[in-house]
């Protein structure tokens, strides 16, 4: 796989390589076209222009054959009037016509007269019978050549006509007029041109060109017989010609004059290898381009994939977390359900568990009443044998007509059975199923009791004495509760001191009633045996007794320890030092209390 990968990614390398490299190629090749193409037209401009200038030239010889200064100065060579007429003549001529210079040969190729006469290096008295255009004008021809002069060691354009005797074609030919041309003008525009531009003879040798070092060097290799001829006519002056080395292999070429010229151009090669650089750049660019968007394209098409992978995969795992949720709602449904029927079972529970404990109360009382029962009739019992006593009194004090001692004892009547009505009444009250919550004056509780109990503690012969600290009496001491319960509490607990004294030598039950900082503390002590301590630990326990069947349920401690606790409070019991037990019942003072505690002024 990966070897694949390898191979994929330098197979691609190669066809990016290739690629860039016909690009560089098919530019360079454009390029050279074109610029083939632009030397061509630029040959075709500069050619006519050289064209004209050679030919301009040539007719000028011709003309001058005709002079008759020429034809005199030929006629009478060592006429030294004729001669000087002939070179003034020759310099006029040359001055007007802006040519290299022109001269006058005899037949033997003798300069005769000279447009530069005067100069040092003048042709006057020079032999040029070695150069072709000589012979072919004194054939009668044209005769036309391109050389260095050899006297004055100037190239140029050598144009030379046949003068005749008598000034007419049909005379023969008397000598030969030629007119030298430079051609350094051209060479001269050429310079601007950056690319070489060469003029080249029908052998190839180059004598003209904007790069001088080029001059005088030949395009291919000399023949022997050319080499020869060049010495023989002395054309470049006996210049060594050297093949030319290091030219550019492209050029353009155009035919210049008569004598097979070729006028060439090379092109500059750096703007092709620039134009082919460009193309290569050009197409590795294009390449690197679509290689990154082919890349970022792959990349787009993974990333959706992806995409659309991972969004499968949501969908899936939120499918999976519904039926989760779904599943785990059941349960908990489930669960509720079973929470809220356990909740409503708990509360019938709780509700017949109050109920039961109200009963339990209930029963408790009607039971601490039933135990009463014989103090109770006791008590009735006596005033209502004294108010028999006293009403049969009365019948026989108004028998004896007394109704003073009859009015004194319908008194103690009325007296016996309002005390009668008073104990009714508390037994009444004690009896009623009052639930009402309310603050309750402990004193007062306190002094109902021992007024329900007082017969029986009397006939028991037990001292009951109820004492309140100072400041209990000042204020009354308010806890928050059911009279009728707390009464409960008190007469359980007085009916037990009793019964503890029951036996004892010395009888005595003492309440106190005190405050204790926000709880009130009620004190019942007993002077009887105490608390065995067998007896201690299940003190509060229900049905727990010590006493006889029929005297005692063992429910009283247990009901009245639910009652204070239902209060917020704490009964507790303990044998004291001096004898006896001791049985302490605190009760949190209600919030009326509490403040006028805090604010003792
Ligand atoms: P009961 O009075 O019906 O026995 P209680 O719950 O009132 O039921 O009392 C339980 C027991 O606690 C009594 O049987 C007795 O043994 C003991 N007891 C209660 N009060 C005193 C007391 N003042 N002195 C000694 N023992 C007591």
């Amino acid at each position: 796989m990966r070897a694949k990968k390898s191979l994929l990614i330098l197979l691609g390398l190669l066809l990016a390589g290739g690629l860039i490299a016909a690009a560089g190629l098919l530019g360079a090749q454009r390029a050279r076209a074109e610029l083939m193409a632009q030397g061509q037209r630029q040959l075709q401009l500069m050619a006519p222009d050289l064209q004209s200038v050679l030919q301009k030239f040539e007719t000028l010889p011709f003309v001058l054959g005709f002079q008759p200064d020429l034809i005199e100065a030929l006629a009478h060579p060592i006429d030294a009037r004729a001669i000087a007429r002939l070179n003034s003549t020759l310099q006029t001529i040359q001055q007007q016509a802006k040519v290299g210079a022109i001269y006058v040969m005899d037949r033997d190729g003798m300069t005769l007269g000279a447009s530069n006469w005067d100069q040092p290096l003048g042709f006057v008295g020079k032999n040029f019978s070695y150069r072709p255009y000589f012979h072919t004008a004194l054939r009668g021809k044209a005769g036309l050549f391109y050389g260095i002069g050899t006297s004055t060691s100037e190239a140029g354009y050598f144009i030379a006509q046949p003068v005749y005797r008598d000034g007419s074609k049909r005379g023969a030919v008397a000598g030969v007029v030629a007119v030298k041309i430079s051609l350094a003008e051209f060479e001269r525009t050429w310079r601007s041109s950056d690319d070489p531009i060469v003029l080249a003879d029908s052998r190839g040798v180059i004598f003209l060109s904007n790069r001088p070092d080029w001059i005088y060097h030949s395009l291919g290799k000399l023949d022997a017989a050319a080499e020869r001829e060049l010495a023989s006519t002395q054309q470049y002056m006996g210049q060594t010609v050297r093949p030319l080395a290091g030219h550019s292999p492209y050029f353009v070429t155009q035919p210049v004059g008569q004598l097979g010229w070729q006028l060439m151009l090379f092109p500059g090669q750096a703007r092709v290898l620039r134009v082919g650089l460009l193309w290569a750049l050009a197409a590795a660019l294009l390449l690197v381009c679509a290689a990154v968007s082919s890349w970022a394209l792959y990349q787009r098409r993974r990333r959706l994939e992806e995409g659309l992978a991972s969004r499968v995969a949501l969908q899936r795992a939120a499918l999976e977390l519904d039926d989760k949720i779904v599943e785990r709602t059941q349960q908990l449904r489930l669960t509720n359900q079973n929470l809220e029927h356990k909740y409503t079972k708990l509360q019938e529970a709780e509700h017949l568990l109050r109920s039961t404990q109200d009963q339990m109360v209930q029963a408790g009382k009607l039971a601490m009443l039933g135990q009463m029962a014989a103090g109770v009739t006791h008590e009735l019992n006596q005033p209502l044998a004294a108010i028999r006593a006293f009403a049969d009194n009365a019948r026989t004090y108004l028998e004896r007509d007394q109704p003073a001692q009859a009015s004194a004892n319908l008194g103690h009547i009325a007296a016996a059975s309002a005390r009668m009505g008073a104990i009714i009444s508390q037994l009444k009250g004690f009896a009623r199923k009052d639930e009402t919550i309310a603050p309750v004056d402990l004193a007062a509780s306190i002094r109902a009791s021992t007024f329900l109990l007082d017969s029986e503690f009397r006939r028991h012969d037990v001292a009951l004495t109820f004492e309140a600290t100072a400041d209990a009496l000042q204020r009354p001491l308010q806890v928050t509760g059911n009279t009728v319960r707390i009464e409960q509490v008190l007469i359980n607990l007085l009916r037990n001191a009793l019964d503890a004294v029951e036996d004892a030598a010395e009888r005595r039950v003492a309440i106190t009633l005190a405050r204790d900082g926000d709880e009130a503390l009620v004190c019942i002590s007993d002077s009887g045996a105490g608390i065995p301590e067998q007896v201690a630990a299940h003190l509060f326990e229900p049905f727990f007794t010590t006493k006889p069947s029929g005297k005692g349920l063992g429910l009283g401690l247990a009901i009245s320890s639910s009652i204070v606790q239902a209060m917020n409070g704490r009964l507790s019991a303990h044998n004291p030092a001096g004898g006896g037990a001791r049985f302490e019942l605190r009760l949190p003072l209600s919030h009326q209390g509490v403040i006028v505690a805090s604010h003792p002024d």
